[in-house]
């Protein structure tokens, strides 16, 4: 029996295998055993999924944690007893496994929501690798559609922070596409929100940049506008406008994967279970979550969000909390770096903010030379390096707890 079971291969799930297996060495009990099951082969750098080439954008589990000793099964978690103590899980022929666990991480992330409108099933997005590159090939197959108006126009909906670095980012990867077919002047970029603003979760502080950056770009922005319906050659605005597009790209936020739903708990409206301090989920005993499924405090007034800046020490802290309390070590309560945001702006640069009010603190190169660090090196865990890993594993390590995400 795993004595730690870990459900999901994300940054979460991989940080907190690590911890758990580093705080069960630090106490001289590494008899114990942490799994890991999550149904594939790959950590997936979502953050990096909106840009060209999204196939790359992962990292081979095993060569993390591998090194470590962390089990893994290749499944996907369909049920969730915490009465019994056991997962069961399915792998790709459908063959079932039932798993007991003495602690259970629930790591397993967060997933986009797809509106229904008519038309939907054209929609592209960059939520997970599959679907980003599917956007990808459809992207380079572009040339070869008819030469025809909207063949180089992409529309991307919604202006959040993925929305805002898919349409940015979707400048340069059309140009790069249509150059060698004489067709760059017939990229455009169009980006709707339904909110007045711009960025409206962004708040005022980096609004400015942001707009400018666009505008830099030449993405067209339409405020104050939804999609109502998608065709293979256009989309309807609910302006009444029709614009002539084969790539409609949807980023309309994110709720807690369905899995959280099989564990008992308040939730906050995206579904993530609520934790306390130590992540455990109360009414769930032996029950941890970390990461885009965790609804843990970042200071008295804030949740934190669904991002890496946070999925990673809260997958850090939950694996040391269940190591801690199944050989009855302290655990570490979970005490957040103060808020930081960066924000790829494509070709523009970036913009870096501090704190919930999002000052600004860093834009243009310097900005983009922080975002590169972080998505390109600070965000992969050491690879074939037990003693890097471990290292890193620390709840109490930096670099990734202060750093902006
Ligand atoms: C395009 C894009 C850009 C982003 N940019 C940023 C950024 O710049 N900065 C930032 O901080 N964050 C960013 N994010 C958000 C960030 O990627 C997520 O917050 C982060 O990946 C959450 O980590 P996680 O481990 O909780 O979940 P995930 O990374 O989603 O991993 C979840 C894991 O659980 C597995 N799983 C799911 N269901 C099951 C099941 N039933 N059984 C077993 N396993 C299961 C999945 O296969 C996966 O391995 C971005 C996200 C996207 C999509």
């Amino acid at each position: 029996m795993p004595d730690i079971l870990v459900v999901g291969g994300g940054f979460a799930g991989v940080w907190a295998a690590a911890s758990a297996v580093r705080a069960l060495r630090e106490a001289g009990a590494p008899h114990h055993s942490v799994t890991l099951v999550t149904p594939g082969n790959d950590l997936v750098l979502r953050p990096r999924l909106h840009e060209a080439d999204p196939h790359t954008m992962r990292v081979p589990l095993d060569r993390v944690l591998g090194p470590i000793g962390v089990g893994r099964v290749a499944a996907t978690v369909t049920g969730i007893d915490t009465v019994g103590r056991r997962v069961t899980t399915a792998d790709t022929a459908g063959q079932e496994l039932v798993l007991p666990y003495r602690r259970l991480i629930l790591a397993c992330g967060s997933r986009l929501v797809r509106p229904e409108l008519p038309g939907a099933d054209l929609l592209f997005d960059v939520d997970d690798i599959d679907s980003a590159t599917a956007l990808d090939t459809h992207l380079h197959g572009l040339p070869g559609e008819p030469v025809a108006p909207g063949r180089f126009t992409a529309l991307v909906v919604g202006s959040g922070f993925t929305g805002l670095e898919t349409a940015t980012e979707l400048v340069g990867r059309l140009r790069v596409i249509a150059a060698p077919h004489g067709a760059t002047a017939e990229v455009r970029v169009v980006l709707v929100e339904r909110a007045p603003v711009l960025a409206p979760g962004l708040g005022p502080g980096p609004r400015p940049v942001i707009v400018e950056a666009l505008e830099r770009l030449g993405v067209e922005t339409r405020p104050a506008t939804t999609l109502e319906r998608v065709t293979p050659a256009g989309a309807t605005l609910s302006d009444g406008a029709v614009l002539p597009t084969r790539t409609v790209v949807w980023t309309g936020g994110v709720v807690a994967a369905p899995l959280t739903a099989l564990v008992p708990g308040a939730r906050d409206p995206i579904g993530r279970l609520e934790v306390d301090e130590f992540l455990r989920v109360p009414g769930a005993p032996g029950v941890y979550a970390a990461g885009d499924t965790a609804a843990a405090r970042a200071d008295p007034d804030h949740l934190v969000l669904p991002s890496c800046q946070y999925a990673i020490p809260l997958g850090k802290h939950a694996g040391h909390n269940a190591a801690a309390s199944l050989i009855g070590r302290t655990p570490a309560p979970f005490r957040p770096a103060p808020h930081v945001t960066t924000l790829d702006l494509g070709e523009a640069g970036a913009v870096s903010t501090t704190g919930w009010e999002r000052t600004v603190r860093l834009t243009g190169a310097e900005a983009k030379t922080l975002k590169r660090t972080l998505t390109a090196q600070w965000i992969r865990p050491p690879l074939d390096d037990a003693d890097e890993l471990l290292r890193q594993a620390d709840p109490a390590f930096r670099t990734r707890r202060t750093t902006p995400a």
